[in-house]
């Protein structure tokens, strides 16, 4: 088969590799589409857990193809998404059932072979069957969508609680809207680039086009719109200098939530007597495990939208054209990779 195959950062190449053999109790998927992600410019550039070599792809949709001699919940031919973490079951975590943390966390696309590839092998317990209606392009945001959810699960939303994010993405826009499903009362997002900003207004949401080196200026436009500051204040960007922003809007009580993945040496300043006198709450949000059932419900029953999400579509073999547009982040929003 054909596979994007890393041998080390930075060095890929689309290769003739054998097809990954169906064990007894696993399911050989046929890729029809995986969307590229910020994680895969982070594999690519070997600052993220991943091993080499490696073929990444971690938001895959497609068809069965085959499956184990012990596998009866599928058969070829039915449209599927995997959930691509697997957990060892038996590790500190996994015994405390906090399976997230599970020391020997693998996972498809990132530690192990994944999604850009014509086919991918997944154990049955992980992979989901997707109804007729769902395309296969919405299907790809299964993944995403399953990380929001978690998101949502860390932030515990209260009805009519005030939302201020920053960062327009992919998975900062799924997780806009559930928010605003999940019962906060006004969501505003703060982003730099205006056709984001239009998806969100189209989808209900508040905006606050922010505007490079006019700090007064956002933070003016930011406070009115919730002027005793948000309840629930969220990174959503992974840039350091924004999460030091974050505290600015805080009121007492608020949640300040890291969604976007910052660099492992990145540091800011918090002031822990405001953290113990304001009763901040500072929430971290990695990943997810187990949220693909209601992420497929989600996106099956339009509580996420993501029509107006896709900006790029492109063949395998020219995945190195496609990380080009994610890597220069401007005038793109979710890139897919057709095998
Ligand atoms: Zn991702
Ligand atoms: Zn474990």
């Amino acid at each position: 088969m054909k596979a994007l195959v890393y041998d080390e950062p930075k060095k890929f190449s689309i290769k003739e590799i054998e097809t990954p053999k169906c064990g007894d109790n696993q399911v050989l998927i046929r890729v029809n589409v995986c969307g590229v992600c910020k994680t895969d410019i982070h594999i690519h550039n070997g600052d993220f857990i991943s091993k080499f070599p490696l073929t990444p792809g971690h938001e895959f949709a497609g068809v069965v193809e085959k499956v184990g001699a012990n596998v009866t919940d599928f058969k070829s031919g039915d449209r599927v998404v995997a959930d691509n973490t697997v957990l060892c079951g038996y590790c500190y975590y996994c015994r405390r059932n906090q399976p997230l943390y599970c020391d020997n966390f693998y996972s498809l696309g990132v530690t192990g072979p994944g999604g850009f590839a014509e086919y991918v092998v997944v154990n049955h317990d992980k992979v989901f069957k997707i109804s007729d209606d769902l395309s296969f392009d919405t299907a790809s945001f299964v993944e995403p969508t399953a990380c929001a959810i978690h998101g949502m699960d860390r932030i515990n939303i209260k009805n009519g609680d005030t939302v201020l994010m920053f960062g327009s993405g992919p998975t900062g826009i799924i997780l806009a809207q559930l928010l605003k499903h999940g019962g906060a009362g006004k969501v505003v997002v703060a982003a730099p680039s205006q056709f984001k900003l239009d998806v969100l207004n189209n989808l209900g949401i508040d905006t606050v086009k922010i505007e490079r080196d006019n700090d007064s200026a956002n933070e003016a436009k930011i406070r009115e719109l919730s002027p005793k500051g948000y309840d629930v204040i969220i990174d959503a960007t992974g840039a350091f200098s924004v999460l030091q922003l974050c505290f600015k809007y805080a009121k007492k009580g608020s949640k300040i939530v890291v969604y976007g993945v910052c660099d492992a040496s990145d540091k800011i300043e918090i002031s822990p007597y405001d953290v113990f006198s304001q009763e901040y709450e500072i929430i971290g949000s990695f990943a997810q495990t187990h949220c693909f059932d209601r992420a497929i419900n989600a996106l099956e029953t339009s509580i996420v939208k993501v029509d107006n999400l896709v900006t790029h579509k492109f063949n395998l073999s020219d995945y190195a054209e496609a990380l080009d547009v994610v890597a220069s982040g401007k005038n793109n929003m979710k890139v897919l990779i057709y095998s």
